[in-house]
Formats: C-alpha cells, structure tokens, sequence
C-alpha cells in the first residue's frame, strides 16, 4: 500500500488535532474548537472523524490530516509523510535531496552524542563530579532521565572519535555543532569539555543541539555555553521545554517563559510542565509564532527588581502584536530565579505561577515604585515608561481599563491622557487575523443553499433519487458546480462498490486527479462540514422541511434571473419591431 494510504488508514484526525487544539463535540459525529491558524472567540474549527478531515469557516481553509501537520508545523509534504508515518509505524522512505540528507545526519549526529553524553553522566568513573554536581542541584534521575541529561568528560576528543566510529566524517561532526578542527596539526577535538550537557530539543522532541553548563569551581570559559547555528539549531526558533511542554500547555491553557534552561528543569519537579526558556536570548517572532499554536496567554516570570524586564520589554511588545494575552509571575524579593525557589519552596513557585497578575498591573507596580506622584518629573517619567505599552494593546476595552487606572495613579483625566498614545503600530502586525474571519459568513445565500444541498445529499445518498431532478436543476449556471454534482451523481450511479468506502470517499476517488481536484475538494469539503452544521441537530421530518425550503430558493432565484434576461430580450426586440420574437419572448415571461 502507498504510505499515504496507509498513514491514513492508521491516524485518527482526532487524536493528531487534539494535539493543538482543544475540540468539544458537536452533533454526532463532529468536533470543534478555536481555530490554531486564526485568532478567534468562537470555534469556527471544525473536525469530522467519519471523514477524517478539518475545516474551518472562519479561514475557509480545510483539508486532510497532511494538509493539517502541513499547516500546523510549517511542513512541505514529504516532511509531513516522514513526521506522520513516525507517529502511527509507517515506513516512508527517506527522500534522497541533499538538504533533507544533511538534515538528518545532523540530527542523528546530535542523537548519538546525547545518548553518549547520557550514558557518561550515568555510568563513568570520570563522571563522580558531574553525578554529585546534578545531586546538589535536587535533580533526581527520573527528571534527568526525561531532560536528557549528560556529561561531557574533560578529555579531549571522547565524543569525536565515537561518531568518527560511528561513520560520521570529521566535517559533519564540525557542521553538527559537536566537534571543532585543531587549531594545529589534523583532526578535531570535542567542542564541549568538562561541562554538564542539557540537549537543545525542537517541538518535535529532536536532539539538535547542547547547552553546556560549566561545572562548579571550573572558571574557565563562560557559565553556559551553546551549541553554535547549524542546520538544524536555530537560536531564534528555539524554546526549551517546548516539546514537554505542548500538551501541559493545552490543558493548562497558558505558559510560561523563564530565562534559563535550568529553570525549566526544575520547575517540572514541582509540577510545571507548561512552561519554556528563551534560552537567555530575546524573544523572537518565530518563537512567538511556535507558541501561539499551542496558546495565547503566555506568563512572564521575574524577580522583584526585574532585571530581567528590559530583555523581556522587546518581546512583549512582539506578544501584543500577536495578540497574546500577556501576565508576569513575580519571584518574591531576594530569590534570582526559579530554579533557586524550587529548591527551597516548589509549592510557592507553582501558587506564584496560578496567580500570575495582568502584565500592566505588574508594570505599573514597577515602575511607580520609589517614585513620588506628586512631582511632576516623576508623573512624566512614568507616563513615558507606561504609555507605550498602552499603545500596543490592540483591544480598545483593555487599553481604555489601563489608560483610566494610569490616568488615576498620575491624577489626571483619561481623556487628557489618550491623544499621548500611539496606536498606529500595532494594526499593521496582526491584520491578517482580524480580516480572515469573514470569508464563510459573506457567502451568497444561494452559494450557501448548493453547499447545504450537496453536503445533504452526500451524507444521505438514499434521497438521490428523490430529489435527482431538482438538484439538476439547483447546480446548473455554474461550471464548478455542475462539474462537482455530474461526479457526485456519477459516484453514485456507479453503485456502492467497494462496500467498504462511504459515498463521500467514493465521490473523493473520482475527483482526484480531476483537473481542478483543487477547488473540487474545498468545495466538497465546505459542503459537508457545513451541512453538519446545519442538519445535524434537526430532526428528519425538519431536515426535508429545510431542504425544501431550499430547493424553493434557489427556483425563485433562477426565475428571476430569467426574467431580467427575458425582460432585456423583450426591450431589444420591441425597439427594433421585431414582433414574432416580442410575441415569443411575452408568452414566455407568462410562463
Ligand atoms: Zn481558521
């Protein structure tokens, strides 16, 4: 079997979906939920486990579960074949391109050395050190074990010469990061020495590259050190945690964002599995991007004299312009990060993390602190540091809750205040979410009713022959549509072989390979996820009452298309005396 029929014969569309999106039932046999691709209030994200695909009305973009991992993590669709045939036990054969190859040599390079790294911290003499370095710092095996932990030994070039045994050449173990050339003489050395080794892994959970931590006492070099970019290592991409933290996050329905990879680790030891580490970095769109697939509230972690705050001001302003709803989680005074209140108190760390405070509260504590209102040096100085931020807000109810409570603290009215922010810019950034949400609701009525009517008969083929004349005669005038109803009245002329196939995949049989497959299958699949919408919660007897109805629309449309056309036939012919086709032409209009 091809191992595209077969991923799908195996893969639920539900289980892959609920991954990224929470769904609730709807109707019998359909689910839905917000939609991953576009911002939106009310689920217009639609999932149909008889037909295994997905729609979505707001973006009006749907399609099967390739097209969703597709979509979802930004893959071309060989990618996708490989990601989804790992998941369910399918063999795909590797695509032999020279990108795809390099890739996963690095990726199987960064593999072997974690498990080398790993196996070291574990099991060698030379590794005592490290073993009671990760045992002062409260990380029991199992949490190790699930990071990944290991330990680079001080030896030069331990874990160079096992991948060169490992067939690797020299130059791939110095394009995966691990390895570097000897600075005299041939050969490479071991790029991380004498140092705890954390795996940098993507959403996906792929090893591709290493932080490493210096070891107690050990001055030389910097306290952490990274990989440095290679082909699959992108500091700008990644999120540390990210591929523990996605279903945590799901459930939880926000996450947070820590400084260090440390603080990540110990935070799990206390219970938070919904959180990642920008690794020291700044935060980037792409990063943000990545989250907001799994959510959008995200929770900002500091210490009280936020040290970290003006690192994290950039990426704030990034999160607002993807409309993230954005919180802090403030450490209380004296303790510099995370990691350092797990040790002492786990359960503070996580009741801090329950009881994160809106964004502006936490800036407006901040920056006011120390600060004398009554001096008109320090109201400027706060407005200055405050109204940005306000600025970005793209909800006007949110920002004119901040500008009131701000106008309060500096004593003057709200409205005085307003014309200081700037709003112009932050429309441009997250303009594409707000205008896709139109897209289905701007569908003619008669559009509407085809879509009702198809999607009606598909689902119950019994009727065909009941209603074969009219439907004839609901599709005609428009070639996309005659063309998708002759397949489907063919389909079902054709008879119901194989058994085993609905008549809704047999209809997809025979539009694939169709020229204009594309349109077809949108507009079929439109069609079904949108009769269950509408059919789903009437009873029989009201589903023939709305079908009629239907069928009576689309009549009085055609009719009075017509008679426009008949009327301008008339008019021509009359101006020109034409009076055997006035005669024709007014019998007809009669009719
Ligand atoms: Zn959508």
């Amino acid at each position: 079997m091809d191992p595209k029929d077969e991923i799908k014969q195996k893969l639920d569309i539900l289980d892959l979906v609920s991954e990224y999106v929470v769904l609730k039932p709807s109707g019998s046999t359909g689910f839905k939920g917000l939609c991953p691709f576009h911002s939106e209030k009310s689920p217009s994200f639609h999932v149909s486990q008889d037909r295994q695909n997905w729609h979505c009305f707001g973006c009006n973009d749907g399609g099967d579960c390739f097209s969703f991992v597709m979509k979802m993590e930004g893959m071309t669709f060989p990618e996708a074949l490989m990601h989804l045939g790992k998941k369910v036990g399918v063999e795909v054969r590797r695509l032999p391109t020279a990108e795809t190859n390099t890739r996963s040599r690095m990726l199987q390079a960064n593999d072997l050395a974690q498990k080398f790294y790993r196996k070291v911290l574990i099991e060698s003499t030379k590794a005592s050190l490290a073993r009671s370095y990760v045992e002062t710092r409260q990380i029991p095996f199992e949490l190790a074990e699930r990071f990944g932990i290991g330990y680079a030994t001080d030896d030069w070039d331990t874990l160079s010469q096992f991948l060169l045994k490992q067939s690797f050449s020299e130059g791939e173990l110095v394009q995966a990061g691990l390895s570097m050339r000897r600075k005299q003489g041939t050969g490479v050395i071991d790029r991380f020495r004498h140092r705890l080794m954390i795996p940098l892994r993507d959403h996906h959970g792929n090893t591709v590259g290493f932080t490493g931590r210096s070891m107690p006492g050990d001055e030389q070099g910097p306290k952490y050190m990274n990989s440095p970019e290679t082909p699959v290592y992108s500091k700008s991409h990644l999120l540390f945690g990210l591929d523990l933290a996605k279903r945590p996050t799901r459930d939880a329905g926000f996450i947070v964002i820590v400084e260090g990879n440390l603080d990540v680790v110990a935070s799990h030891k206390a219970g938070i599995e919904n959180i990642v580490a920008s690794s020291g970095t700044a935060f980037t769109q792409e990063q943000l991007e990545l989250l907001k697939r799994y959510t959008s509230t995200i929770v900002f972690a500091f210490d009280s004299d936020a040290a970290g705050l003006k690192a994290a001001k950039k990426g704030m302003s990034l999160a607002r312009a993807l409309e993230f709803d954005i919180r802090a989680a403030i450490l209380p005074e004296g303790v510099k990060d995370p990691d350092e209140l797990v040790q002492t108190n786990p359960d503070l760390w996580k009741s801090l993390v329950e009881h994160s405070v809106p964004i502006m509260q936490f800036l407006i504590a901040h920056t006011t602190r120390g600060r004398d209102l009554k001096q008109i040096d320090d109201k400027r100085a706060v407005a200055r540091e405050l109204l940005p931020a306000l600025g970005e807000m793209s909800s006007v109810v949110e920002r004119e809750h901040w500008l009131q409570v701000v106008a309060d603290l500096l004593q003057i009215s709200a409205d005085q205040l307003r014309p200081s922010i700037s709003t112009s810019s932050t429309s441009t950034t997250s303009s594409t979410s707000t205008t896709s949400s139109t897209s289905a609701t701007s569908l003619t009525k008669s559009e509407k009713a085809r879509r009702l009517l198809l999607g009606y008969i598909v689902k119950t083929p019994d009727a065909f022959d009941t209603f074969r004349k009219r439907l004839e005669k609901a599709f005609q005038g428009e070639e996309l549509w005659i063309t998708l109803y002759k397949l489907a009245a063919d389909t079902y002329d054709s008879g119901s072989q194989p058994a085993q196939k609905t008549y809704f995949s047999r209809i997809q049989d025979l539009i694939s390979g169709h020229p204009q497959q594309a349109s077809l299958f949108a507009l079929l699949d439109t069609s079904m996820f949108m009769a269950d919408e509408t059919f789903q919660d009437l009873p029989p007897q009201k589903v023939l009452e709305h079908i009629d109805q239907l069928f009576c629309m689309l009549d009085e449309e055609f009719t009075s298309q017509k008679r426009v056309v008949l009327a301008r036939e008339l008019r021509q012919a009359e101006a020109t005396g034409d009076s055997a086709t006035i005669s024709a032409l007014m019998s007809q209009l009669n009719e």
